[in-house]
């Protein structure tokens, strides 16, 4: 058995190590069982013929409270930061075009129609309230901007953050602000200066950032920091309540090298997807986890591929482009890795990043790894006049890739919410609480240490919110 006091985390993605760490800043004994032999989830970097390549996040955002990570590790000097001037493209009528990042962009960009401009600058002046009900992504533009708007900005940029359909997706789940912003202001451009400062908008933006040897450096530090508190192989199979209902703390089973262990715990925090925490909680929170189990997961194919610059027929000097899906090509969008950061790929080569599938085209992760590197590859030649073959690929297939904020989310956490209250010492952390990005990841799981802390302490539950 292990010491009484102590917390299990369950699930070694960056959810779960970051409310590990801040459990162990606290002085509160922690364990961490992560089902698989390596720390980090859906961050990955893998090294290939001198290609530096990411199944996962291919960059997070530099929030306070990552950098604060980055800092404690002792790891900044291997941070790279993207130039933030770095220009991200849309694919318009086969055309390569910059998304405007300021109002004054806004007024000229050829991305958008004289229409359609106007309908974004003149919002500040539009006055609206939210509907009663809640609204789609995709009700919010067309009723606040129009189509155009939300075919050629708003789609391609939720394809890239959730992998999600509009349509589908809560405004207020997935986009808490622009809600609020319009329930304030009557308009989300007021909201944003107001919130931000005028046109300052784009330089307030925290930076992009990565490291050296990519992302995995971080859960790697995060991971070597915990050190023995760490255990990985460690599938938890079963969670029991120890004493049934009431306050009295929980019983971890895990498996671990074909054998098994039972860790007591006076406090849990699911850090796994949720269908697992469905699976494991079903026992003693059944209507949670049914809950738990109907959030929806995109499926997601990345591709990774390595060419050499003289391939491209346009110099590849940004971001990347997202593809609005009336392009009719079957990619998402693509990152050109190596122009963001330094030592991705050899002299004289680059690395791209494609994006296939989600939430509107989930026929994709049902096709062979073949089909889906010749799609991306007939995709790479028509949108970036790239041509022959690459010098090297990897694909990877994530059958869940990311959870879907849709309509009804908010019930789910509110949920989530109830559960953290009626079960005492039951917490969650993940992605599908607060967002998706690594940095509302750990935002998430910070609170979530703070609130297992007050509630050892005083025997109270506090929500982690
Ligand atoms: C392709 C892709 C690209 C992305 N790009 C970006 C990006 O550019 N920027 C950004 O900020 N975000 C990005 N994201 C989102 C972000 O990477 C994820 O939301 C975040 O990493 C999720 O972390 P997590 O710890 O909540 O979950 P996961 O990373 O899913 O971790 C959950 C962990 O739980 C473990 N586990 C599961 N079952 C058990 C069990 N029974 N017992 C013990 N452990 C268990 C798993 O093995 C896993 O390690 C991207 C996501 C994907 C899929």
């Amino acid at each position: 058995m292990a010491e009484s006091g102590q917390v299990v985390v369950v699930g070694g993605g960056i959810s779960g190590l970051a409310c590990a760490l801040r459990l162990e800043q606290l002085s509160v004994p922690v364990t961490l069982l992560e089902a698989s032999h390596r720390v980090g989830g859906l961050i990955h970097t893998t090294e290939q013929d001198g290609f530096l390549f990411e199944s996962g996040p291919q960059s997070f955002q530099g929030t306070e409270a990552l950098l604060g990570v980055i800092r404690a590790m002792g790891i900044q000097d291997e941070l790279c930061k993207a130039d933030p001037r770095a220009p991200r493209y849309v694919l318009r009528r086969g055309r390569l075009l910059r998304i405007p990042m300021s109002p004054q962009a806004i007024l000229s960009t050829s991305l958008l129609g004289a229409r359609a401009r106007w309908k974004v600058v003149s919002e500040a002046f539009r006055r609206t309230t939210p509907p009663s009900e809640e609204e789609s992504i995709a009700a919010f533009v067309r009723r606040k901007f129009g189509h155009e708007i939300l075919e050629y900005l708003v789609s391609p940029f939720v394809s890239g953050v959730y992998a999600g359909d509009p349509e589908k997706l809560s405004l207020s789940a997935a986009f808490p602000t622009l809600t609020q912003w319009e329930r304030e202001y009557g308009s989300v451009l007021r909201g944003a200066m107001k919130s931000r400062g005028g046109d300052r908008v784009a330089q307030s933006t925290p930076p992009l950032c990565s490291f050296r040897r990519g992302m995995t450096t971080l859960p790697q530090a995060m991971a070597a920091e915990l050190g023995e508190r760490v255990q990985r192989g460690a599938s938890v199979e079963a969670i029991e309540r120890a004493n049934g209902p009431g306050p009295g703390g929980f019983r971890v089973r895990a498996a671990q090298s074909h054998a098994g262990q039972i860790l007591a715990a006076q406090a849990v925090v699911m850090a796994a997807p949720a269908h697992v925490a469905a699976h494991l909680l079903a026992p003693f929170v059944p209507r949670l986890a049914h809950k738990l189990s109907g959030i929806a997961y995109a499926s997601l194919a990345v591709v990774a591929s390595g060419y050499y610059k003289k391939q491209a027929s346009v110099p590849l000097d940004g971001f990347g482009v997202l593809v609005p899906r009336s392009e009719k090509h079957r990619t998402l969008g693509i990152v050109w890795n190596a122009s963001l950061f330094p030592g991705r790929a050899p002299e004289g080569q680059m690395a791209l990043t494609s994006f296939i599938g989600g939430a509107t085209d989930p026929e994709i992760a049902s096709k062979s790894k073949a089909e889906i590197s010749a799609i991306v590859q007939r995709d790479c030649e028509q949108i970036l006049g790239i041509t022959g073959s690459p010098i090297t690929s990897a694909i990877w297939v994530h059958q869940k890739a990311l959870p879907q904020y849709n309509l009804g989310h908010g019930h789910v956490v509110e949920a989530i919410r109830d559960a953290e209250q009626s079960v005492a010492g039951l917490y969650f952390a993940g992605n599908y609480l607060e967002g998706p990005s690594v940095g509302k990841c750990v935002e998430r799981a910070f609170q979530v240490a703070e609130s297992v802390k007050a509630y050892l302490e005083s025997g109270v539950v506090t929500r982690a919110d």
